[in-house]
């Protein structure tokens, strides 16, 4: 016999009902139970929360509440929600869709009282009582792991605030020593100061970046319809003092699909790609980029194309991993961070991402999402 005494809590408006309940599970040589009883809905609710049964054998037909409207309020009651309640409806006989209804609605099993046995009372509450336990668990694990993640978040937040606060003021009073000493330092010395200014504005964006990298990676993802279209216009108008620097053209194709996946997700994938199309062109060529979708059955494959300096082969899997970068700093500046952010939105959201190009003959890179097809 097992340590542990369960608690069963017995709900139901009849006596004898209860009494057959108890006397069969008093037989039951796995466990000793400890039993508590409600004759109607209101008390029950009050007995569930007050001892916290292991669980609850609930009749359909009560006095006061049916069983169903019972088990709302109880899942309503528990703080680890419906998922983990162990409670085996009791019906009556023809009364299956009631407990269909029911197993739909959080109960674990349920039982037809006139054909209840010894045995089968037995079985649905071990049952209850081991999902329950087993569903308790993953849930605390996942609760858990959540608060590790928001932490951990909270600390990449406050550590990159803390870190761009005295960045700030080697740019500012750096800023202020080009201006107001300007004409007792030499070349030389304008030259450092010029070092000084490049290297806090490429560390700032390097905090940033990783800000976003570790934001994505343990935030949450939010699946819903996203309206392409409307995506797209909202980046470009983000980039557009990258694409007047550039002199840029972007083409966006008419009448985008909508798509099902993760609005910041999606965005954070496309403002990299279209600001890593725009970067790399040589600088005879101004970047001509476009953005266009095709319709692959239930599927959308979106497509960020450049006529640009292109990637050699070889490079196409290593350019993915973080802070690897094909340029250096003068040439092309960047963090090396952009395309990791790509490819970990791209597996959050269980889509696929690839790439098409060769050197001096442009970049197509794809990505594959389903698209929203109304009911989510
Ligand atoms: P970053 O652009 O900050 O260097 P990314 O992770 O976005 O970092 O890109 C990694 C590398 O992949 C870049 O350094 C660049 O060499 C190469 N790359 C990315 N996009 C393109 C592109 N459209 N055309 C050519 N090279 C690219």
């Amino acid at each position: 016999m097992s340590e542990k005494e369960p608690v069963i809590c017995i709900i139901d408006d009849s006596r004898e009902d209860r009494e057959i309940c108890r006397r069969y599970l008093q037989q039951d040589s796995d466990y000793r139970y400890r039993f508590f009883e409600a004759e109607t809905g209101e008390q029950g609710l009050e007995l569930c929360r007050s001892v916290r049964p292991d669980c609850i054998l609930l009749d359909y037909d009560l006095p006061d509440i049916t069983g169903l409207e019972l088990l709302e309020a109880l899942a309503g009651s528990s703080p680890t929600r419906l998922v983990s309640l162990p409670v085996v409806m009791l019906t009556g006989l023809g009364d299956e869709s009631i407990a269909l209804q029911a197993m739909k609605s959080g109960a674990q099993d349920y039982l037809v009282k006139g054909e209840m046995t010894a045995g089968n009372l037995y079985r649905a509450i071990h049952n209850a009582i081991e999902r329950a336990s087993m569903r308790r668990i993953v849930e605390e694990q996942r609760h858990n792991l959540e608060m590790k993640n928001q932490e951990l978040q909270a600390f990449a937040y406050a550590l990159a605030h803390d870190l761009k606060s005295p960045l700030r003021a080697i740019r500012g009073f750096a800023e202020i020593m080009g201006e107001d000493y300007n004409t007792l330092l030499d070349e030389t010395g304008q030259h450092y100061l010029h070092v000084i200014i490049k290297s806090a504005v490429q560390m700032n964006e390097l905090i940033d970046d990783l800000l976003s990298y570790t934001q994505i990676e343990h935030g949450p993802v939010r699946f819903q319809a996203v309206k392409l279209s409307e995506l797209a216009q909202q980046t470009l108008a983000s980039l557009a003092g990258q694409i007047e620097r550039e002199q840029g053209h972007v083409i966006i194709q008419d009448q985008l699909p909508v798509i099902y996946g993760d609005p910041t997700l999606v965005g954070q994938a496309l403002v990299n790609l279209l600001d890593n199309a725009l970067k790399y062109h040589s600088p005879e060529q101004p970047p001509v980029v476009s953005l266009t979708c095709q319709i692959e059955g239930h599927e959308a494959v979106l497509c960020v194309a450049d006529k640009g300096i292109g990637i050699a082969p070889c490079h196409h899997a290593k350019i993915f991993q973080i802070f690897q970068r094909l340029h250096g700093e003068e040439e092309y500046p960047g963090t090396g961070i952009g395309l990791a952010i790509v490819k970990k939105s791209v597996e959050l959201m269980r889509g696929q991402l690839w790439l098409e190009s060769d050197q001096g003959l442009g970049t197509k890179f794809y990505i594959r999402l389903p698209l929203y097809s109304g009911g989510g």
